[in-house]
Formats: C-alpha cells, sequence, structure tokens
C-alpha cells in the first residue's frame, strides 16, 4: 500500500479528482468519531444525516472499485480522535504517504497540519475542488480595502464565472434585485408539498446513544426527511428549481406558521456536506431559467444565484481571512446567558416559540428566521456571542463553523464591529408583523411597547439603542435609529428600559 488518503465527513464530493481513477496502493480512510460529534452537543438529525451521508459514501466508492477502510461510531478499533485513528492507520497500512483534503474549519485545519508534523511519512494536502472560490481568493480581492463590501465582491463573481451576464452587463439591466424580495406570503401561490424521504434511520440511533453522544433536538426516525446521498440531493434540488424557484426571491424573507420551508431549496446540508457543488446548483437552476424564461422572472434567479456565489462564497472567504481572531469577537460588549427557552421552544413568544420549535423538529430554519427572531432575540438580550454560536453550531443540519460563525456572530450578532454587516440586523416587533402572520396569534400585541401586551421586542430595542449608542456614533447607517432614540421622551425611555432589563433578567417569565 502506498497512500493513505483521508476524507472528512464534509468532503463527500464524489466528482473529486481523487476518484477518478482506481489505484489499488490508495486507501481511502473514514470515520465517525466522537471528536466530531461532541465540540459543540448536536441535533440528533445533523449527526445522523452526516453518518448516513458519510456510510453512503463509502459505499459508493467501494462499489466503485477503491478501497476504503470505514470506522463506524459503534465500532470497538475506532479511536475516536483524529491523531491516534490517522497514526494507527498510518502504521497499520504500512504507507508511504498520507494525503488528505483541506478542511474547511480552522480547527481541523490546525490539527491535521499538527498531525502531519509528526507523522514520519510524506503528507500533502489536496484542494476540496468544491467552492467556486480559492480560500484565500477573497482576502487577496480586498486586499488593501478597508470595507469588505459584499456587493462587489459579488459582482466580480458574476463577471468572472460569466454567471447572468449579456456583454458584460448584468443581465436584467440590474445587479441587484434585492428590492422586490420583499413579500408576504398570505397562504398563495400556493405551496407544493412534498415529503422527499421516508427513511427509517433507527438503527443508527441506537448506535449513536449507545457510544455515548449527547444530542437534542426532536425526530421521526421512521421518517428521516434529509437528502443523504448523490440520488436524494440531485431529487432535491430538482424539485427545488421545478416548483420552489418560480417564487424564491419574492417570499425570500417571508415567514408563516404553517410552512416551515416556504420557496426555501434545503440545499444548504446538501452543499456543505459536497455531495452536491455549488457549480452544479447554479448550473441547473440557470438551465432550467434559459428553458423557462417565459414563466420565471429574472429577480427569481437573481435572488437565488447572490445566495451561492455570492454569500456562501464570500462567508467562506471572510471566515479564512480573519480566523482565528474572529472566533473571539465581541466589539459589542454582550454577556449575557441564552435564555433558556432556546432549547425547548418554551416562550409565550410566538416568533420565537416557531423559530425554536421548527428547529428542535427539523434542525432547520429559513434565513429571515435565523436572522431576524432568534438572531434578533439574542443580540437584543445582549447575550454573549459565544452562547449564541454554540447554539447555531449545534442546532442546524447545515451548520459547520466556516458559514455559521460568520453568519452568527457577524451578520446576525455584529460581533464582529461591521466586518460582515454594514450594521446590526436588530428590529422591534414591526418588521416581524410585516414579514410573517406571527403576531396575530401571538400573546403579546406588536403594537404595544410596555404593559402585559407589549411585545419584548419593542422595550428590548429600544433599550439595545440606548445602551449600545457609543457602538453606532459613527455609523452612518445607523444615523435615523439614533436620532430618533434621541428624540424618545425621557419617561417613555425609562419605561421601556425598566421593561427591557426585567426581560433581559428573566427572558423565561416572557
Ligand atoms: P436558501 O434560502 O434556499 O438559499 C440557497 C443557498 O444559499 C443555501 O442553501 C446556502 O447554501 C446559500 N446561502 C443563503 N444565505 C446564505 C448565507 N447568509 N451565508 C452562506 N450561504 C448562504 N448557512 C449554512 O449553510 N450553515 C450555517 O451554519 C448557517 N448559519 C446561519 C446562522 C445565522 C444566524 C444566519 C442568519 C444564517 C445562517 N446560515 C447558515 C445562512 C442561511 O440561513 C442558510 O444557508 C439557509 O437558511 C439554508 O437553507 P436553504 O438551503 O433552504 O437556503
Ligand atoms: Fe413576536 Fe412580538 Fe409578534 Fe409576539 S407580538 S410574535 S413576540 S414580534
Amino acid at each position: 500500500m502506498n497512500v493513505l488518503r483521508f476524507i472528512l465527513g464534509d468532503q463527500l464530493n464524489l466528482d473529486h479528482s481523487w476518484f477518478k481513477e482506481v489505484d489499488d496502493s490508495t486507501i481511502y480512510l473514514m470515520a465517525e468519531m466522537r471528536q466530531e460529534t461532541d465540540y459543540v452537543k448536536h441535533h440528533i438529525q445533523k449527526v445522523v444525516a452526516f453518518f448516513v451521508a458519510m456510510r453512503n459514501f463509502a459505499e459508493t466508492l467501494e462499489k466503485k472499485g477503491h478501497r476504503v477502510i470505514y470506522l463506524k461510531i459503534s465500532d470497538p478499533e475506532n479511536p475516536q480522535n483524529l491523531e491516534k485513528l490517522i497514526s494507527l492507520y498510518v502504521e497499520k497500512t504500512g504507507v508511504k504517504k498520507f494525503e488528505y483534503q483541506l478542511p474547511d474549519e480552522y480547527r481541523l485545519d490546525r490539527q491535521l497540519q499538527s498531525i502531519c508534523q509528526v507523522l514520519e511519512v510524506d503528507t500533502e494536502a489536496f484542494d476540496t475542488e468544491h467552492f467556486y472560490t480559492k480560500r484565500y481568493e477573497l482576502k487577496d480581492f480586498f486586499e488593501g480595502k478597508k470595507q469588505l463590501v459584499m456587493e462587489s465582491f459579488y459582482r466580480m463573481m458574476r463577471k468572472k464565472h460569466d454567471v447572468l451576464m449579456t456583454n458584460g452587463q448584468p443581465k436584467g439591466g440590474k445587479w441587484n434585485f434585492d428590492q422586490s424580495n420583499r413579500k408576504k406570503w398570505k397562504g398563495t401561490p400556493e405551496i407544493p408539498q412534498e415529503k422527499f424521504f421516508d427513511k427509517d434511520v433507527s438503527a443508527i440511533v441506537e448506535e449513536i446513544n449507545l457510544s455515548g453522544a449527547e444530542t437534542f433536538g426532536n425526530l421521526d426516525k421512521a421518517h428521516f426527511n434529509w437528502p443523504v446521498s448523490r440520488r436524494d440531493c440531485l431529487l432535491v434540488l430538482r424539485y427545488f428549481f421545478e416548483h420552489l424557484l418560480k417564487y424564491f426571491g419574492d417570499y425570500q424573507d417571508a415567514m408563516h406558521t404553517d410552512e416551515k420551508f416556504l420557496f426555501h431549496s434545503r440545499l444548504s446540508f446538501a452543499m456543505n456536506s459536497k455531495m452536491l457543488s455549488p457549480k452544479e446548483v447554479v448550473n441547473h437552476v440557470l438551465e432550467y431559467y434559459n428553458n423557462y424564461s417565459h414563466e420565471i422572472h429574472i429577480s427569481q434567479i437573481e435572488g437565488f444565484i447572490r445566495q451561492i456565489i455570492g454569500w456562501r462564497e464570500y462567508m467562506r472567504g471572510i471566515y479564512w481571512k480573519e480566523m482565528p481572531g474572529y472566533a473571539n469577537h465581541n466589539k459589542l460588549e454582550n454577556y449575557n446567558k441564552l435564555p433558556s427557552f432556546y432549547w425547548t421552544g418554551h416562550t409565550k413568544m410566538n416568533c420565537l416559540k416557531h423559530a425554536i420549535g421548527q428547529s428542535l423538529d427539523t434542525a432547520y430554519a429559513h434565513h429571515i428566521q435565523r436572522l431576524m427572531i432568534t438572531g434578533n432575540f439574542a443580540l437584543l438580550t445582549q447575550t454573549h456571542p459565544d452562547e449564541v454560536d454554540q447554539w447555531y453550531l449545534g442546532i442546524y443540519i447545515d451548520a459547520l463553523e466556516w458559514v455559521e460563525i460568520t453568519n452568527t456572530r457577524g451578520m446576525s450578532q455584529f460581533a464582529d464591529g461591521g466586518i460582515v454587516a454594514t450594521k446590526p440586523y436588530v428590529s422591534s416587533a414591526n418588521y416581524i408583523n410585516k414579514m410573517s402572520n406571527y403576531c396575530t396569534t401571538c400573546h403579546y400585541s406588536p403594537k404595544q411597547k410596555i404593559g402585559e401586551k407589549g411585545c419584548p421586542f419593542n422595550a428590548l430595542y429600544w433599550n439595545f439603542l440606548d445602551e449600545k449608542k457609543k457602538h453606532f456614533a459613527n455609523n452612518p447607517r445607523m444615523r435615523m435609529m439614533l436620532n430618533l432614540l434621541e428624540k424618545k421622551d425621557k419617561q417613555e425611555l425609562k419605561d421601556l428600559k425598566q421593561r427591557a432589563k426585567d426581560i433581559i433578567q428573566n427572558p423565561e417569565k416572557y
């Protein structure tokens, strides 16, 4: 045996050049490890999804003729830790060389580098061949620039990869149709209901539980519904562009008590595990659009493409530019604990009850639920970004640090002081009421600020602005809000702050 190649659980890219040819002197190593189940407490569906997808991937490699060593979480031989695993199998197989694909998470990147330093065989790292950009492409692009504006990165990407361009100009005459993507969903257009898969995952759940790994969240063991193979992923992708794409942009920001997914694609796990490549997703969507352009408006397509070649690649680039310091940012000096109802969904605040409840049930919430409900409340209650990060990293099926931390600590909590977002995403009940039907059946009234029925978001919002205003003194995008704060009646502000203080100290009461 000449070469041992290690594959991480989020490196399930069957199209990688490693697998183009079958070579008997190369052996692939994959392992389900306690190291990976335990670095944060995870939703049970996330652990199941990764392990089943890994098992399917290993099986496909074997079917293609590759030699694979696969260690299940329950395997008595499994050292459950990367250092021990790699040194054990380098020795056991007697290989001359150890190879791996560059991890997307900083902690694994460092760990593999230090493992390689002590191995007594040659080592080499390879690109994952998954993303549009290289690790440090964004860093180079913004070299010397003060502001890392996503829009300019996105335009560069559109031009460079010739996506939605005609004669060097953006298709449809505009780079960005964000303004038209702000509709509230009121029951129409109808959303076709699809339960993709009904997998029975009881056996693997049993294995995970027996391993001692602690998880949380709900799971219907007989009806697991996340894509865990190439075939599954392609089904979800097809379903998206045939049924949902048409309205994706319009209802991107909408929220509703009866619809968890609305017109969102649910492709993040498929892509983050690398079973689907972003290029493949973009190309399929563009091809579909080219065939059906009379039925689909450019704004829907642009809205979706921006998420993939814009936000997704941008967040990854920011992560590699800013780590490891990024993980410690707490520029707004927030130190409170995350309210305990984030782990149960038990609260009278209907928006939080729904957003958290569906996250516990499905390991999924869409972007605006993450940003403007759970993220908004965590920031308004001045929660420590470490606590917020751990919750997001654990609960969502698609949560891997490179994309979780940049979205959470950066975009949502403004803890990076404005690297990712130009202003904090905070709002009172007004925005939530505008974009959802949550308020109509809530214990609280979105219009009231104080008193038993006063919506907690209202008092918290003004209190946040008042307490954190020194951080925004030089931020032009906050000027209007700070002017309104200045004009607030002193007694009203005092009452609001009093109520906010009680909510922050006793969030579980609300
Ligand atoms: P769609 O709405 O259908 O979007 C299509 C795709 O675009 C997504 O699958 C995703 O790959 C990409 N995308 C959209 N928005 C973003 C974004 N802001 N950053 C990066 N990619 C984006 N996304 C993750 O993949 N993992 C995370 O851990 C994660 N944590 C988040 C935490 C917070 C606080 C917030 C506000 C957002 C987070 N996001 C994360 C981004 C986004 O919410 C999810 O990608 C999206 O909800 C996944 O659902 P979907 O596949 O149905 O997405
Ligand atoms: Fe949320 Fe307030 Fe609306 Fe209730 S009234 S759903 S707490 S925003």
